[in-house]
């Protein structure tokens, strides 16, 4: 014998209806035997709790009665509910003469549409020549007196229940009313809300049923409301242990008193979708699962007190003397936290209950308010509690890191004594935020990654199409799930939080905004967007400004735009103690090296306590293509120049790299990557353009390039044999100093070394440590170019979606 409960949701309507009796119909036909168990339809049982109260408070309440009625028979034609509706004119037109009721009397109208709704359903399967049989449960359940919550009496009602199924056996399916019951003076009771649950349980245990099949509106039990949280997933299988957590915790598929009677008699109990009724739903045994299940929950309409006050450190008692105090008024307290704080004490209760919490307390502390012991007792409401099931201690730091990374600080966590349940509490505008980021975190899905990138030139464009054709293979291979939810420019942003699409470049035209950078944060705050980076693609001065408040707002920082790095060494303190107190981090490989792994190699071999005792190289593609060229060929210099700028090796006005800047500014990025507290002004620099030339626009300096040849020609002669040119940067001093020295410089080499030997627009790097001596370590390749640069750029981005 199975069990199949059917709550209210899923006969609220024709269409829920329909879907009930068809999963009732086919199950007879395949001949199982079968015992169903309803609710009240829809929200019938609040319906009838609001004329009560209407009733009771002499308002008018006939027209939501009538309401009710036609509700009841809206679908359905030719089906006596006479005897209901009268009892229940009855009932209100007592009530509202009275002024007054009484719980017994609150359960014999509550009844009423548990009745209706098993009568319904037992005439329509008659109808469809179903041996269906209405089972009024006031005949079956036996209960103690207490209306409103009345607890069963399993001897007796287990032997109604059998001699029941005795007499109406075989093929009948008994439909039987759900949450109603009588006490030994047949007095009707009712099981408490949501009983229905519980009264299919008793069914399930007294029958030894098989299995009790609930049905509900959902696929079954989510590793977390998908509402809120749109990766839930669906939990195949789960031990009752497991789902007791869950119930405790305010999934309200499932109370703990509905799963004691199955647990009794080991019954499954599967969690169904009476709408997609082929779907496997979720399945309840007291298997232990190995693995252990984790899932999500969140209790709100609740409230945090603290009780504050040094005094109460290491006291004995006080949590005794704060238990005792609420329970004594029946406030029921649910999680507690002395921590580590000078906080003091917090608690969580049920919201309405926090002011009178508060009362009670500052009665019982009075005499501790004197001696100053507690100093004061604070509510704050706008709080929820999220409990992670399943989570212990030992690797919560991973979804608390996360949290943290996204300036969610919980303001109070608790771990059960089993050591398999946390909970957290957390403001709650930070709720959505904050389950999205442990969820993905704790089942490791697709981490979601929202990404702001502003500049969309030719890095900043090849960068957003780089990233969109990558995305599905990425979020496959690595489970981060990219998403662009803004991509701007110096006057408009295109805004999206699903992300922008392959047309972003026109959308941008079409749908874009003008915006401040206030704007972006608001954006990505009011959306709930997690794990957020901004990366700057521009080549300007004016958006760095922005980088600290981004910081400040949960953003982490990667930059193609090497300003940022070469302002003045108070910013650049200034905006690694903001990444420092933030917990955020500023990528820039892209800076210095292009696509070549430079900053990070310095970085960690930095870190690692090796000695690093100079810095040199070509730094500069266009440069370095430009000297690669000239020195082997015999051509004049501005000819080997214009050819430079016609292959776009150069920046429309080439001045921009043959001044130096460009390359100084990359010094001084790796110096400071040896905390070198060089400026600017402190790199000396070999300015490759001669004084004359200088000033005016690009277009006369273009007409003026023969006026170089004489110059580098002298240059290159004065060499000594099987040597080239090369124009380096160089960094090199007591590196232990406070600062370094920093040269950018035109040099003669050997043709056979290392830097005599790059080719093409190739970058070369050679770091020397003190370990390695006089061999240097060597990075070399493409040093520029925008799909390089652009690569690189989202290289950072991976890093730190990885790391996150
Ligand atoms: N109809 C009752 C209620 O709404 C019982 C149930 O639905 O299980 O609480
Ligand atoms: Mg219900």
């Amino acid at each position: 014998m199975k069990i199949l409960k059917f709550g209210g949701k899923s006969l609220a309507n024709g269409k829920g209806i329909r879907a009930v009796i068809d999963i009732i119909e086919e199950k007879v036909k395949k001949g199982e035997r079968i015992a169903v168990v309803l609710s009240a339809r829809g929200n019938s049982t609040d319906e009838l709790e609001e004329i009560l109260e209407k009733a009771v408070n002499n308002e008018s309440y006939q027209e939501q009665l009538d309401a009710f009625k036609k509700y009841q028979t809206a679908d359905f034609f030719g089906i006596d509910f006479s005897q209901e509706f009268d009892t229940l004119d009855k009932l209100f037109e007592g009530v509202s003469l009275l002024g007054d009721y009484s719980k017994r009397i609150k359960d014999q109208v509550l009844s009423q549409g548990e009745v209706i709704s098993a009568k319904l359903i037992t005439h329509i399967l008659k109808e469809k020549n179903i041996n269906a049989h209405f089972a009024d449960s006031r005949s079956l359940i036996v209960t103690d007196a207490q209306f409103g919550d009345a607890l069963p009496l399993d001897k007796l009602s287990k032997e109604n229940v059998v001699s029941h199924f005795e007499k109406y056996n075989g093929t009948t399916v008994n439909v039987v009313t759900g949450f109603i019951a009588s006490n030994t003076k047949n007095e009707t009771t009712t099981l408490g809300r949501n009983g229905s649950n519980y009264t299919a349980s008793l069914l399930a245990n007294y029958l030894d049923a098989e299995e009790l099949q609930n049905f509900t509106h959902v696929n079954g039990i989510y590793t977390a409301n998908p509402d809120l949280v749109p990766n839930a997933k669906k939990i195949e299988k789960l031990s009752f242990t497991e789902a007791n957590e869950l119930a405790y915790f305010g999934a309200n598929i499932l109370h703990a008193k509905t799963i004691i009677p199955l647990i009794e008699k080991n019954i499954p109990l599967r969690i169904l979708n009476t709408f997609d009724h082929k779907n496997e739903g979720t399945l309840i045994t007291s298997e232990v699962n190995e693995k252990g299940i984790k899932s999500l929950s969140v209790l709100e309409n609740v409230a945090l007190v603290n009780l504050e006050g040094r005094g109460l450190l290491g006291k004995v008692g006080v949590d005794a003397r704060i238990f005792k105090a609420l329970a004594h008024k029946n406030i029921n307290v649910s999680i507690i936290s002395q921590g580590s704080s000078e906080r003091g004490i917090g608690f969580v209760v049920e919201a309405d209950q926090a002011q009178e919490a508060k009362t009670i307390l500052e009665q019982e502390f009075e005499s501790d308010f004197y001696k100053r012991d507690v100093s004061g007792i604070t509510i704050e409401k706008e709080v929820s509690v999220i409990s992670i099931i399943g989570q212990d201690l030992s690797n919560f730091h991973k979804p608390y890191n996360a949290l943290i990374k996204n300036q969610v600080v919980p303001l109070l966590f608790n771990n059960t004594v089993t050591g398999k349940n946390v909970s957290l509490v957390v403001r709650k505008k930070q709720l959505h935020r904050a389950l999205n980021v442990i969820h993905g975190e704790i089942f490791e899905i697709s981490k979601k990654i929202n990404i702001a990138i502003f500049g969309h030139g030719l890095v900043g464009g090849t960068l957003v199409d780089q990233i969109l054709k990558s995305a599905e293979q990425i979020e496959k291979r690595k489970k981060i799930n990219l998403n662009i939810f803004a991509v701007a420019n110096s006057r408009k942003a295109l805004l999206d939080k699903n992300g922008v699409s392959e047309q972003w470049e026109s959308d941008i035209v079409e749908k874009g905004v003008s915006y401040t950078i206030d704007d972006i944060i608001q954006y990505a705050d009011e959306h709930h967007l997690e794990n957020l980076i901004a990366i700057d693609n521009t080549a300007s001065q004016c958006f760095t400004g922005s980088y600290v408040r981004l910081v400040e707002h949960g953003f982490d920082l990667v930059s193609s735009n090497k300003v940022a790095n070469t302002l003045s060494f108070d910013f650049y303190k200034k905006l690694r103690v903001s990444l420092e107190e933030n917990q955020k981090q500023y990528l820039y490989e892209t800076n210095v090296g292009a696509g070549l792994p430079l900053i990070d190699t310095i970085k960690l071999l930095h870190l690692s306590g090796e000695n690093i005792t100079r810095i040199k190289g070509v730094f500069s593609g266009s440069l370095s293509y430009l000297f690669n060229t000239f020195s082997v060929e015999d051509r004049p210099f501005s000819q080997v120049l214009q050819e430079a700028i016609d292959k776009g090796f150069t920046e429309p006005d080439p001045r921009e790299d043959l001044c130096g800047n460009d390359v100084g500014r990359k010094l001084l990025i790796l110096a400071r990557e040896l905390d070198l507290s060089n400026e600017f002004e402190d790199v000396v620099i070999h300015n490759l353009i001669p004084e004359q030339l200088r000033a005016g626009e690009a277009k006369g300096f273009l007409e003026k390039l023969s006026e170089l040849d004489e110059v580098f020609q002298k240059i290159k002669e004065d060499q000594k044999a099987d040597h080239v040119l090369r124009y380096i940067g160089d960094l090199w001093g007591d590196l232990s100093q406070e600062k370094g020295n920093l040269d950018v410089k035109l040099v003669s080499v050997p043709q056979s070394s290392a830097l005599g030997q790059v080719k093409g627009s190739d970058s070369i790097f050679e770091i020397y440590t003190e370990s390695y001596g006089d061999q240097p370590i060597v990075i070399q390749g493409a040093g520029a170019g925008a799909a390089v640069t652009a690569r690189g750029v989202f290289g950072d981005v991976l890093r730190l979606a990885e790391k996150g």
